[in-house]
């Protein structure tokens, strides 16, 4: 097994499957806690410390983020704000018009590698993928793409875990047609030419960032959004953030339902806009940089390299590269959420999502008792709403596993319980 930094013995106390953000601040928050030590943590992400993360931001061209300074993987809220200030970085603050300021990309990123040198996270890294879970007496097997280890609690945090949304009529392009999805981790904007014609199927903020980013004289960038565009400041409704009255009328529908799962999508303003993303675009589509087209593109066709679009208008356009900013697909279809639905003991719900307490993240077993696995990040959302998945989802995450975890020494005497601990 491929071991980073200083770690050499295979179990673990804590396993956490995902290196992202939600992963990192977990980290974080149990060795701050004081629950484990170094020797007992680990995290195994196959992309390294928001390696995943990074990249998608780099194939978007996103410059800021969407949330303010005080949503950072560190548990101090303060601390990205803090280390703006004594490295002369304020600069890299961008005024919100409401709550606090946003971080750009460069400096958030600088941030996170603070946090994680000064946890020292790189040598809790085992950089493979965890292709297989399941409970045992000794605790949590995970199976990884160089071998298996056990841990006594398993914190799942691999985001969206590969799943994305594309177009039915994609899937009949052929595989060397100059078409990806935008999330692809083949998909490289810096490897579009110059004066190439660019089509982006999408109008939410992935589109209208890579549109913005890509737009340059000489190259043609071409939006094919399905609606006018919807300019929202957040996600969700900021009362989602709080994690108060609008969770809990989300926790008293029946856990991993239907009834959560439309609560939840109603709530998310997918496929929306922020500001500071629609000014620029604005200005873009103004100077002719970026043309949007209100359509729905019906068919696509490839060959020789160049791939022609249909639209429900019946107008074709032939393009150079076509890239797909149509989201993510449902955290539970894909990756290591796909197998365990169909391949574990643990409860899944409608479509598959996992049946988790509400008060602590802990996946129930199909008996309904809990098991030693926690889930945060997208998966959580049926528990935590429509801000689950993001930053501030994370820190709510870690609170609620921290104290869950804290729970378990004081029954236990042990971070390490067993089911006869009587933690279960
Ligand atoms: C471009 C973009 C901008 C965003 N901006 C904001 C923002 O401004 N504010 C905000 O709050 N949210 C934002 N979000 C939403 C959210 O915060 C991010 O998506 C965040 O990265 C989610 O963190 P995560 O750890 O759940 O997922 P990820 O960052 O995707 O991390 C999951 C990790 O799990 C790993 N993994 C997956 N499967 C396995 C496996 N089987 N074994 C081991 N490892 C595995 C992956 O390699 C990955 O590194 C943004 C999202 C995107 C895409």
């Amino acid at each position: 097994m491929t071991v980073r930094g200083t770690q050499t013995r295979e179990d673990a106390v804590v396993s956490i499957v995902g290196g992202g953000v939600h992963g990192t601040h977990l980290a974080v928050r149990l060795l701050e806690s004081g629950l484990v030590t170094h020797d007992q943590l680990r995290i195994v992400d196959p992309n390294g410390l928001l390696g995943n993360f990074r990249r998608q931001c780099e194939q978007c061209g996103l410059r800021e983020l969407r949330s303010p300074f005080v949503h950072t993987i560190d548990t101090d809220p303060f601390s990205l704000g803090a280390y703006a200030r004594s490295n002369g970085r304020t600069d890299e603050l961008r005024s919100s018009g409401f709550g606090g300021d946003r971080p750009v990309a460069s400096l958030f990123f600088d941030h996170t590698e603070t946090v994680c040198a000064t946890y020292d996270l790189d040598s809790l890294l085992i950089e493979e993928r965890v292709t297989g879970l399941d409970e045992r007496s000794t605790g949590v097997h995970l199976e990884t793409t160089a071998g298996s280890f056990d841990t006594d609690w398993c914190l799942l945090a691999v985001g969206y875990g590969g799943s994305r949304t594309l177009p039915e009529w994609a899937d009949a392009l052929p595989h060397d047609a100059p078409a990806t999805h935008v999330w692809n981790p083949e998909f490289d904007p810096a490897e579009i030419g110059p004066r190439a014609s660019v089509g982006i199927v999408g109008g939410g903020i992935t589109a209208a960032q890579l549109a913005t980013a890509l737009a340059r004289p000489g190259r043609e960038v071409t939006m094919f959004a399905r609606t006018p565009i919807s300019v929202e400041s957040l996600e969700a409704k900021s009362e989602w953030m709080h994690f108060s009255s609008a969770v809990e009328q989300l926790q008293a529908l029946p856990p991993a339902s239907e009834a959560r799962a439309q609560v939840v999508d109603d709530a998310r303003n997918d496929g929306t806009v922020p500001p500071h993303v629609f000014q620029p675009l604005r200005r873009a589509i103004g100077r002719e940089a970026v043309g949007l087209q209100q359509t729905t593109v019906e068919e696509c066709t490839s060959a020789g390299g160049i791939i022609v679009v249909t639209c429900e208008n019946g107008r074709a356009r032939c393009l150079d590269r076509l890239a797909f900013a149509t989201g993510f697909g449902s955290p539970y279809d894909a990756g290591l959420f796909g197998k365990l639905r169909t391949m574990s003991s643990l409860a899944v719900g409608y479509r598959g999502a996992p049946v988790l307490d509400d008060d602590t993240l802990r996946w129930r077993r199909a008996d309904g008792s809990l098991s030693r696995v926690f889930v945060s990040g997208a998966a959580a959302r049926q528990v935590l709403g429509p801000f689950a998945p993001n930053i501030i989802g994370a820190r709510e995450a870690g609170a609620l596993v921290v104290d869950e975890l804290e729970r378990a020494v004081a029954a236990g005497a042990s971070v390490s319980p067993r089911p006869a601990d009587g933690v279960e």
